[in-house]
């Protein structure tokens, strides 16, 4: 049982948690049409955590025809971008002062150690918010020369994309949710946001500090449902301009298909397998940490986890060895637990399918470093787990497992291109991370891999860093510059003079 003394505002979010729910459409909350309401649970317990409205159809409908009607309502069509950088702000000033019920909120509902939430989540999505409120007034286009100066006058202008859908995982419910909606608002949209079905509870938290900053009515809107229903009408609807998603690259797929209809603007923050390189000159006690970090964090459900580990072999034992004893220091319990370092996963059949890759693997014939072993009784744990001896065609190498369990590898000195082609065989290409203190090495190594993302001795997420996938990991970025112009077309004005 845990305190709630000892997590700042956990009965505030309790009682939240407990209320009643109900779509954000138009500026208003409405129970789905039909009534309907789905329950979530704590993945901690397995307890029933929330009853949620369930959108289906026809609030597809009425939330795309209120934010048509705000793309055409002068009141955010011909808002100064300094008002939307302005109500983007107080948005981030909401959060900031309700960040402990927040982080109280993702923990009751997505499971991970509260102070994560706190310390990472939180000031994540809040400094989303500050920097796209950033590039609310400096979305400018250009002016070009054509031939034949003084016969033309021509440039660019950057104009809202419109109406966009916006479909977010479990993993980091908030944070996920903030990087979409910033940017979009930013730059003019209007918005749909679908949270996962297993982790409504925060964006539903955060519609209620929109509903009170003053944005128009239909300019922001949640449904909450299930994907298959309320998700594929988002994707399929023909008054939808774009959809953004960040989930499976399964799910992206029908994403695409379904948005091929009426050619929306697609962006996808898809799956990865993110490589972990450690070369002979690591700093190899602080390649052993990150790499430790880099899997097990959020029980390794992070789409930039590092799941294939390459230690070069001068390192190989020492840093298996030191990545292992970590694996068994971490405490597994409830996230609301100060002690904790490890929260549940999201779901039975999350763990399910986690251990099913750690039994396939072992069958197969990889070697079990630490942990694999089932954790019986309430709530759905999954221990951190190393594989060794693992080859390069088994599914535990190949497959997104998305959870705390990491293959390790050992590579002998091997040229970089040997090393980039074993770390590049992947379908999936959205991050790798290289420990090396050599400068040349780690240049020469982050050009030749197929990622998005290239870290060398750590660095973190930042919104002004774009993000994103090569490959099967997804199509577009999120964040930075390129994150923001994603949310807007360009249209080219040419006058012969
Ligand atoms: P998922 O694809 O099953 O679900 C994600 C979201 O899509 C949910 O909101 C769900 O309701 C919705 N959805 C499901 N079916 C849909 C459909 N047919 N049409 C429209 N929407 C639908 O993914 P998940 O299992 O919830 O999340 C884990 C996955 O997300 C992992 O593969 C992970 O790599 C990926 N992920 C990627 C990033 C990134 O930035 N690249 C970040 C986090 C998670």
């Amino acid at each position: 049982t845990v305190q709630a003394a000892e997590v700042p505002s956990l009965d505030k979010a309790r009682a939240f948690a407990s209320s009643r729910h109900r779509l954000f459409i138009g500026g208003a909350w409405v129970d789905a049409l039909d009534g309907q309401t789905f329950a979530t649970q704590d993945p901690a317990t397995g307890a029933h955590l929330a009853d949620v409205a369930k959108a289906l159809e026809p609030d597809v409908d009425r939330a795309v025809a209120a934010a048509r009607a705000a793309m055409e309502d002068p009141a955010w069509t011909e808002m100064k971008p300094a008002m939307r950088a302005r109500l983007l702000n107080r948005l981030a000033d909401a959060l900031e002062e309700n960040a402990d019920e927040f982080a109280a909120l993702e923990t009751l509902d997505n499971g991970k150690p509260v102070k994560d939430a706190r310390f990472f989540d939180l000031p994540h999505a809040i400094e989303t918010l500050r920097y796209n409120a950033g590039w609310a007034t400096k979305l400018n286009g250009e002016s070009i020369s054509l031939s034949g100066p003084g016969t033309w006058h021509a440039y660019t202008v950057r104009e809202p994309v419109g109406v966009v859908a916006q479909i977010v995982p479990w993993n980091a419910p908030l944070a996920m949710a903030v990087a979409k909606i910033a940017p979009a608002l930013a730059a003019g949209c209007a918005v749909i946001l679908k949270p996962a079905e297993e982790t409504p509870l925060t964006a539903l938290r955060l519609a209620h500090l929109i509903a009170g900053i003053g944005f128009p009515p239909g300019v922001f809107n949640l449904l909450t449902g299930f994907g298959e229903s309320a998700g594929a009408a988002l994707t399929a609807h023909p008054g939808v301009d774009k959809v953004t998603f960040t989930g499976s690259t399964e799910v992206g797929r029908l994403i695409l298909r379904a948005a091929a209809g009426n050619f929306k603007r697609v962006t996808l923050e898809l799956g990865g397998k993110t490589p972990v390189i450690v070369l002979p000159d690591a700093d190899v006690s602080r390649a052993i940490e990150g790499a430790a970090r880099s899997i097990f964090t959020n029980a390794g459900q992070v789409c930039n986890a590092g799941s294939r580990l390459f230690v070069h072999q001068r390192h190989f034992d020492e840093v298996i060895d030191g990545v292992a004893r970590i694996a068994e220091t971490i405490r597994i319990g409830s996230g609301l637990a100060s002690d904790t370092t490890m929260g549940p996963v999201i779901s039975a059949a999350q763990r399910d399918r986690v251990q099913g890759y750690v039994r396939q693997g072992i069958d197969e014939g990889a070697t079990l470093r630490s942990g694999g072993k089932p954790i019986d009784g309430d709530g759905w744990f999954v221990s951190p787990t190393v594989l060794t001896d693992t080859e390069a065609h088994m599914a535990v190498r190949r497959e997104e497992i998305f959870g705390p369990v990491l293959c390790a590898m050992r590579f002998d000195d091997a040229s970089l291109d040997r090393i980039a082609a074993e770390a590049n065989a992947s379908d999936y290409g959205l991050g790798a991370v290289l420990w090396t203190n050599d400068l040349s090495a780690a240049h020469r190594l982050a050009r030749k891999l197929k990622a998005g993302t290239v870290r060398v001795n750590g660095g973190g997420l930042d919104p002004a860093l774009p993000f994103g996938g090569f490959k099967q990991s997804g199509w577009g970025r999120e964040n930075g510059r390129e994150g923001i112009e994603a949310y807007t077309e360009t249209k080219a004005i040419a006058m012969a003079l």
